[in-house]
């Protein structure tokens, strides 16, 4: 052990993780965090962590690191309903947990604080508010920089019990998809937008009339949020020194978005990499890239098709269920390593992904936010309408939007 502090950039799931590892095993950590607190880039927001991509539970994987997953409150579940672009609900389910939802932001239940609890209690300091140069720091877990996507989403309370939807829907969230979570009486409905456009909260208007004409909501809003994804997959993750994790790293999945797995994940491994236990580059092109590498793909064919596609995958799903009795089976196939995939490959990243060289000398493919179709432009429905004078007349009475299209 060497008594030489550990400089770690944000305060967020990758960057906490690993001051968790790296305090209980006797290092001095320092953690620099530009804004007031952890999980403030969020703001209550329910996220879902997967438990698909690898097969060990990801909650004992997390215990096997000394990473408490009870420090944070989190849902199982082992059923969605699936909303299919012609309005059919269908529902995908398991006998094991599909995946947990988790609420990102500053109070206490959430896992932004939960980690932050661990990170203090192993013995690390936290330098909230404060700016430190990268070149400084050991490891660099600021988060996305640049926009491939956005995601918008309004918060609300209602009566209605726990319960999870996933539509696909190409007008609503253009070449993505929408959700609706509820947890104890707190809802949120997000729509992506994998195609930028203007005027963004039409969509967002538009998914809360689709959802409040399917479920009975009774919703009452609180405030809107969302958030940019950066999608890009660097030359290096190990790099002058420094450790690339989570999102800074590009660790992310680029047919969903989901990130928090790769990201406490990979700053794990830097942890264990600083710990002499492995090595960062390669246990991350082992265990991870492979997987980003399978969701570019799945993104790039998705790019490819509209609703009829999306009907068509839907379906294939509920098929694919029926033969093997496992609604995550399919899932987890769409991460296989295949011949098929493996041809693809260079397919996607001539015509996806964008070669971009980085300010700290890092080149990476990235996936440019795509433009707008023709068919992104319609006109809203009346009940779209009428909810988003609702949400002007609750924002002009002090209720807050903590993301806008400015910010993307
Ligand atoms: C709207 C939305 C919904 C999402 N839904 C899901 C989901 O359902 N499931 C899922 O798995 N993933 C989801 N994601 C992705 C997930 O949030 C990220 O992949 C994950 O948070 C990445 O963790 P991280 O540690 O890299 O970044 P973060 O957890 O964001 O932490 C980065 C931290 O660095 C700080 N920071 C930034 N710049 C600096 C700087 N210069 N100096 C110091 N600190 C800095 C930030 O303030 C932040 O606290 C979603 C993302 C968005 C935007």
């Amino acid at each position: 052990m060497t008594d030489q502090a550990i400089h770690i950039l944000g305060a967020g799931l990758s960057g906490l993780s690993a001051a968790i590892v790296l305090a209980n095993a006797g290092k001095k950590v320092h953690v620099y965090e530009v804004r007031k607190d952890s999980g403030a880039r969020f703001d209550g927001d329910f996220q879902g962590i997967e438990n698909w991509t690898s097969s060990p539970d990801f909650f004992d994987e997390m215990k096997s690191w000394g990473i408490d997953p009870n420090s944070f409150k989190s849902n199982e579940f082992n059923v969605v309903d699936l909303a299919h672009p012609d309005d059919v609900i269908t529902q995908p389910k398991t006998e094991n947990i599909a995946f947990r939802v988790v609420e990102r932001g500053t109070d206490e239940h959430c896992i932004d604080q939960g980690l932050k609890k661990l990170a203090l209690e192993a013995g690390a300091t936290i330098h909230y508010g404060s700016k430190k140069s990268p070149e400084e720091c050991d490891i660099i877990a600021a988060g996305p920089k640049d926009s491939s996507a956005v995601a918008f989403g309004e918060i609300f309370h209602t009566d209605h019990p726990n319960h999870v939807t996933l539509q696909l829907n190409d007008k609503l969230a253009p070449g993505a998809y929408s959700y609706l979570i509820i947890i104890d009486g707190v809802g949120l409905i997000c729509t992506c937008l994998w195609r930028q456009q203007k005027r963004s909260s039409r969509y967002l208007n538009e998914t809360i009339a689709w959802y409040e004409e399917h479920y009975k909501l009774n919703r009452k809003p609180i405030k809107r949020v969302g958030g940019k994804g950066d999608f890009s997959l660097p030359n290096k993750y190990f790099h002058e020194g420094r450790y690339y994790v989570g999102e800074a790293g590009g660790l992310q999945d680029f047919m969903w978005g989901f990130g928090m797995r790769y990201a406490i994940t990979s700053g794990t491994l830097a942890a264990h990499s600083i710990l002499g236990k492995c090595d960062y580059e390669a246990e991350i092109r082992k265990r991870l890239i492979p997987l980003v590498k399978s969701s570019a793909i799945n993104r790039f064919l998705l790019n490819r098709v509209g609703n009829r596609g999306f009907k068509l995958a839907a379906r294939y799903w509920m098929w694919d269920q029926k033969r093997r009795g496992d609604g995550l089976a399919f899932m987890r196939r769409l991460y296989a390593p295949s011949i098929f995939r493996n041809i693809l490959w260079p397919i996607t990243k001539l015509s996806m992904l964008k070669r971009k060289k980085l300010d700290d000398g890092r080149v990476v493919s990235r996936m440019p936010f795509r433009k707008a179709l023709k068919r992104d432009i319609w006109e809203p429905s009346a009940k779209a309408v009428s909810i988003g004078k609702q949400w002007d007349d609750i924002r002009k009475s002090g209720a807050k939007t903590s993301f806008t299209e400015s910010d993307s």
